[in-house]
């Protein structure tokens, strides 16, 4: 449920009704979408009275939401949410490209790597410090060392870090170097990490598990939303299907419908979606003419001797060549929306 307020209330007034709804141990989630002010109430509505409420002379009316995904779905937010981290806006016209290895293997390479991030018009730089490997006996990643390499590649390139947290209890380190924290597709339903992220002060990228629905992913993002973070990225990174040629099958109606149904971002990361290096760039590009907010894609100096997917990781070249292609599908895809 949320409140549309009439217009030119005043805050003093806003600060009345969010202090009535949370008196009653709910949420309260204030937006500005169409030019409207609404407050949408957190948990279950019916210790409030709707009269109460209605009686109030700034209140202009209630609306319920009927998607189990309430205040993650363009029910309650017409206007899409966009995102800004450090000053790259994530969402709306915006296009973002976060590129870098799957593993962050050595300080020498993620530094390689940032570098042509940057020089290719990349945001962001990726790369995994703590790996969630199928195997307890492959690399499981370089940790807090890791990350420290990162964020001074970063740094050094005027890149923003995503990078993944696979346990609530190292958020407050990984919060310490990345800008933004990614909950990986083995832990999209990780509820508790999710309900720790909802106060980690990070935007937070959401990946879509593996058997994971479109509803499962909307309500895994409402409940970093309700528990207190509305800055959620939302990815498709491919779904497990009966198919064998492929990693993953990118879920390109998912794209679409998820612009439809919902205000977050969504980006799209070819790179695990497809498994293959050769179908990383026209996965990518579908998925832009599809809607995608973003891309990401995993990038290697050398992906032969990639400590892990190498066999979908770019080269430079490759890499340059998305860029390239990047920049004329986002101009086609402003025309065909006009
Ligand atoms: C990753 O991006 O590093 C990763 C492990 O991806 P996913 O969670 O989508 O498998
Ligand atoms: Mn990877």
């Amino acid at each position: 449920m949320y409140i549309v307020l009439k217009d030119n209330t005043l805050p003093c007034d806003i600060k009345k009704l969010t202090d009535l709804i949370e008196a009653k141990n709910l949420g309260t989630i204030v937006i500005e979408d169409l030019g409207k002010v609404k407050v949408g109430v957190l948990g279950n509505k019916k210790s409030i009275s709707k009269d109460e409420i209605e009686s109030m002379e700034f209140v202009e009316k209630i609306v319920d939401i009927t998607k189990p995904y309430k205040f993650a779905s363009r029910d309650f937010k017409v206007e899409d949410t966009i995102i800004d981290v450090n000053g790259v806006k994530i969402g709306g016209d915006n296009f973002v490209l976060m590129a870098g290895p799957c593993s962050v293997e050595n300080e020498e390479m993620i530094f390689e790597i940032a570098k042509e991030v940057k020089r290719f018009g990349g945001q962001f730089l990726r790369g995994g410090a703590f790996k969630p490997r199928t195997s307890p006996y492959d690399f499981q990643g370089l940790g807090e060392e890791g990350l420290k390499y990162m964020r001074a590649a970063a740094d050094k390139y005027d890149l923003q870090v995503v990078t993944e947290v696979m346990d609530s209890k190292d958020i407050e380190l990984i919060a310490k170097y990345s800008d933004v924290m990614q909950v990986g597709a083995r832990n999209m339903q990780n509820f508790s990490l999710l309900k720790e992220l909802g106060s980690c002060g990070k935007p937070v990228l959401l990946k879509r598990g593996m058997s994971a629905t479109i509803r499962d992913l909307l309500m895994a993002a409402e409940y970093i939303i309700a528990f207190g973070n509305r800055e959620v990225i939302l990815c498709e990174r491919g779904i497990r299907t009966f198919e064998t040629m492929t990693r993953n099958t990118v879920d390109i109606n998912g794209i679409a419908l998820i612009k439809e149904k919902s205000h977050l971002p969504i980006i799209i990361d070819a790179s695990h979606g497809t498994g293959r290096r050769s179908l990383v760039v026209p996965v990518t590009l579908a998925s832009i003419i599809a809607g995608a907010d973003g891309a990401m894609v995993e990038v290697h100096s050398n992906p032969n001797c990639a400590i892990s997917d190498g066999e979908q990781s770019l080269n430079f070249e490759e890499f340059e060549e998305l860029c390239k292609k990047l920049k004329k599908v986002l101009v086609l895809r402003k025309e065909l929306k006009a």
